[in-house]
């Protein structure tokens, strides 16, 4: 039986899309830098799944400047992150992801389908940039798997962690090594990015992002308000609202 290294060299010596997930994130960005060193620029494609309206400021402007040179897109879902909160009346959850799955794995599904197709391709690997020191949940994952839910119409689909053995100074100093500096947000005091009020923030990281967006914050609030539920989970079966959590008030 092959390991995870034998198998990946295997994919690229027979031709394998290797799709980047690319949140513009440390992670991102350090496992495309990992990929980009073993795999060739013509069998790399890196998608960005934006999610409109809620994310940091320049996360596109970075992917694209860190991955300048190698094919690169953007997608978008049909709906936005209030669009579905407002539907459902309530936020997603960190057990059950919906903005996840219908905002960023459900069209960069879509658009990795179509890239092939464009390409006359059907072996694929999508590279993801999880990490077992993030959570238990995230520790159980497999590092190579077989993703046979999208090995269909003649597809052979993987699924790969390239970065998750990765420790947070492996992460950061991987980027440093190749003189490259991660997105404005982690300089600013957050310690994850992608949307700048996450459901699986830390209270540090709302805070910061309070204050560095009061604006968009005051729009957290008002939705919580209007939908009358906390974006946050309750703890210890008490569910508290942003400003609770953060101390900031908005004035509206
Ligand atoms: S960053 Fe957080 S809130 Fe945004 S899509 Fe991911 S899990 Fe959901």
């Amino acid at each position: 039986m092959k390991n995870t290294t034998e198998e990946i060299q295997a994919l690229i010596h027979r031709k394998a899309l290797f799709i980047v997930n690319h949140s513009g994130g440390k992670d991102s960005q350090a496992m495309f830098i990992k990929v980009r060193a073993l795999v060739p620029r013509a069998q790399i494609h890196v998608i960005h799944a934006h999610l409109s309206g809620v994310e940091w400021e320049g996360v596109i402007e970075h992917i694209f400047e860190t991955c300048e040179g190698f094919s690169t897109q953007v997608v978008k879902a049909n709906k936005t992150l209030f669009e579905m909160a407002r539907h459902r009346q309530k936020w997603p959850s960190p057990k059950y992801r919906q903005c996840t799955s219908d905002l960023k794995r459900g069209p960069i599904e879509k658009a990795i389908r179509h890239e092939l197709k464009k390409r006359g391709l059907f072996l694929v690997v999508n590279c993801m940039g999880l990490r077992a020191e993030e959570s238990s949940n995230r520790a159980k994952k497999e590092v190579f798997k077989y993703n046979l839910r999208n090995s269909k119409a003649g597809r052979e689909w993987y699924d790969w962690l390239p970065i998750h053995d990765y420790v947070v100074d492996r992460v950061f100093s991987t980027i440093e090594d190749v003189g490259e500096t991660p997105h404005w947000a982690y300089e600013a005091g957050m310690t994850r990015l992608s949307c700048c009020f996450c459901i699986m923030a830390s209270k540090r990281d709302l805070r910061t992002a309070a204050m560095l967006y009061p604006e968009l914050y005051a729009e957290y609030v008002a939705l919580e308000k209007e939908i009358g539920h906390t974006l946050m989970m309750p703890s210890k079966g008490i569910a508290l609202g942003l400003e609770s959590i953060t101390g900031i008030q908005c004035s509206a």
